[in-house]
């Protein structure tokens, strides 16, 4: 009963699945992905939708100033020639900021948003209107797309603020040209916007600028401004990002887009990038999705191209659950504090190592080193791979229950002599076979692991394929090489049906060895056939796997230990058998090996 039990049991398994789970998280963390939880890298793999930012994780956040909108009329950032009327534009450009003084390499410079930095060195670059002292700050805040800055200046107090134009031009009530004030009437608004969507139609980020004075003790308000100005940022692509995309596209994972930018800053982005590929995508604004239904959005979310643009965080985490509730696996990213209610309602949150804010980091399942969705896809592609790894030494380990278990009840049914004790049993399960297990959940992904869609969230590592497989295919065979290894060293010495042998008899002492000796050659052989369930073991395409061979020569090492020491002879009760039994047990285990690459070639035959 114990023998079975013990049979049973995969004893090394928990610790290899843990190791391997382990092992993947290294192999991400190389690929700029570093998973917080362990059971996420699982999750990954099923990913079957991602929501992405836009700035800083499709695109470089590597800003730089394009075009600059003031008196009417667009310019190209390059052109010399700003006159007078830029004054406002470039004053609030240099205040208007949060940055703080740093130093990079004895240098100093600025830290802090690249938008801001690359505005500041614009305006500066053009002219520099000196130090001014920053009396108090209404912070950015993704919600409210803008912030302002009070700047006390010759006695005088200035709001500068900046921000989204929708989120700007509203508080807005006059412009200033030539000196004089202005007041925005609707046909000066409707020039802006059309500046600004000229803007956003080349894929640039659209900053409005304001200003106004503040008169005597008046608390800050961002009312009542001056407009001075539209600038239009160039952020690229990342290079990595259409072949992310375009594997993300053959592995059956949609992707949305969800910014806080202008619709059509976001399109052309989308297009630049293959995101988007046809005329008609679905351009969902926070405005419209707002007054949407919970059905209404899930029926939007059907649409194979979709863009979400100007949300807010809540409405991030509204398009979270709508997905969830379409039964899709969601990965998210992330990097606001506002985000982290939408990382933590996510299957998998994803925090950004680098622009990212603490709370995003700790809500965050898994955080990207280089803010690069291309890591996202190298992540799922790992998750994928974990998956059938694990499943690789699922086979593995659980063919070898079935030759540990029929000597036992070969034992109780015909009363042979016990071909394999307990602990011979347990020298496998915790001994030869744990390295080689480990190499094959350390088996790198499969080349066409990103051409098929991504698997069944309800489907079981342990599936009955597998355990047919495993059980009643591979191991009722390595089983048969066990047995036929025992009696062929039985057979040697003149042993016949129904002669009762000592516990301490030398030919059953050899015999065991013997069993137990065949078992671990098989599985060396196994080892082989398991790193694929359908492409053949010894393919010029299967990638090699150092931790493999490491795993096969421990393994040797060991049976021979065990076999040939008197250490190993007495720990595992075994004794050398005749060396001419070694050749039979390498053909059986070959034979065993062969037989399953023939089922795999009639398999691949249908
Ligand atoms: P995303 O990261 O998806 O592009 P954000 O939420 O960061 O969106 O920004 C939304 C909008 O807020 C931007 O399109 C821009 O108009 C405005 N914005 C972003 N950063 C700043 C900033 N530092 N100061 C003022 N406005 C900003
Ligand atoms: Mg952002």
């Amino acid at each position: 009963a114990i023998g079975i039990l013990v049979a049973n049991v995969p004893e090394g398994l928990l610790p290899t699945v843990t190791l391997s789970l382990a092992m993947a998280t290294q192999r991400m963390a190389k690929r700029n992905a570093l998973v917080r939880h362990l059971p996420a890298v699982e999750t990954l793999g099923s990913t079957t939708v991602i929501c992405s930012d836009k700035t800083g994780t499709l695109t470089q956040n590597r800003m730089t100033v394009q075009q600059v909108f003031y008196s009417g009329t667009v310019r190209s950032a390059e052109a010399h020639g700003f006159d007078d009327n830029a004054i406002p534009l470039l004053r609030t450009a240099e205040y208007c900021h949060n940055l703080k003084r740093g130093n990079r390499n004895g240098q100093a410079t600025w830290l802090g948003d690249p938008m801001e930095i690359a505005l500041l060195t614009f305006a500066k670059g053009i002219r520099d209107f000196g130090e001014g002292t920053m009396v108090s700050e209404i912070p950015f805040d993704s919600d409210r797309r803008r912030m302002s800055v009070v700047i006390e200046h010759e006695g005088q107090r200035w709001l500068y603020c900046k921000g989204a134009p929708e989120a700007v031009l509203p508080l807005c009530v006059g412009t200033e040209l030539d000196g004089r004030h202005d007041v925005l009437d609707d046909a000066t608004r409707q020039r802006i916007s059309a500046a600004q969507e000229g803007m956003a139609d080349r894929g640039l980020r659209v900053l409005a600028l304001a200003h106004r004075q503040l008169r005597g003790d008046a608390p800050p308000s961002e009312s009542e401004l001056v407009f001075s100005g539209l600038v239009g940022f160039r952020d690229p692509p990342r290079p990595e990002v259409p072949e992310a995309m375009a594997r993300c596209h053959s592995a059956g994972i949609k992707v949305i887009m969800v910014t806080g930018d202008h619709p059509h800053t976001a399109l052309a982005i989308a297009r630049d990038i293959g995101l988007v590929n046809t005329e008609n995508p679905t351009i969902i604004p926070g405005e419209a999705l707002r007054r949407m239904t919970p059905a209404q959005v899930q029926i939007a979310l059907d649409s194979p191209e979709i863009l979400f643009t100007r949300v807010t965080a809540e409405q991030k985490m509204l398009v979270v659950q709508a997905l969830k509730n379409k039964g899709e696996i969601v990965a998210v990213t992330g990097d606001g504090v506002n985000d982290a209610p939408a990382l933590k309602a996510a299957h998998i949150g994803i925090a950004m190592g680098i622009s990212g804010t603490d709370v995003a980091k700790e809500a965050a399942d898994m955080v990207l080193l280089d803010d690069n969705f291309a890591s996202i896809v190298n992540a799922i592609e790992e998750g994928r791979a974990v998956f059938e790894n694990i499943r690789k030494f699922l086979t593995y380990i659980l063919t070898s229950n079935i030759p540990e278990l029929i000597p036992y009840l070969a034992f109780v049914l015909f009363r042979i002599p016990l071909p394999l004790t307990i602990i011979q049993i347990l020298a496998v399960d915790l001994g030869t076979d744990m390295l080689p297990a480990l190499a094959l959940g350390a088996e790198r992904p499969d080349p066409d692991l990103m051409k098929m869609p991504p698997r069944p969230a309800n489907e079981r590592l342990l599936s009955w394929p597998l355990i047919a497989r495993a059980y009643l295919w591979l191991g009722l065979l390595q089983a048969a090489v066990a047995m036929s290894a025992f009696f062929f060293v039985l057979h040697l010495g003149h042993w016949n049906y129904g002669d009762v042998l000592d516990k301490a008899a030398p030919l059953y002492l050899q015999a065991t060895t013997a069993c137990l000796a065949a078992i671990v050659m098989a599985q060396m052989i196994n080892v082989f056939v398991c790193r694929h369930p359908r492409q053949p073991a010894l393919s010029r395409f299967t990638p090699r796997n150092n931790l493999l061979l490491l795993g096969l020569g421990v393994e040797l090492t060991l049976i021979l230990l065990i076999v040939y020491t008197p250490v190993g002879n007495r720990l595992f009760g075994t004794l050398a058998f005749p060396s001419t039994v070694w050749p039979v047990i390498l053909l059986l285990a070959l034979g065993f090996g062969a037989f399953e690459e023939l089922r795999k070639l009639i398999l691949r035959r249908r």
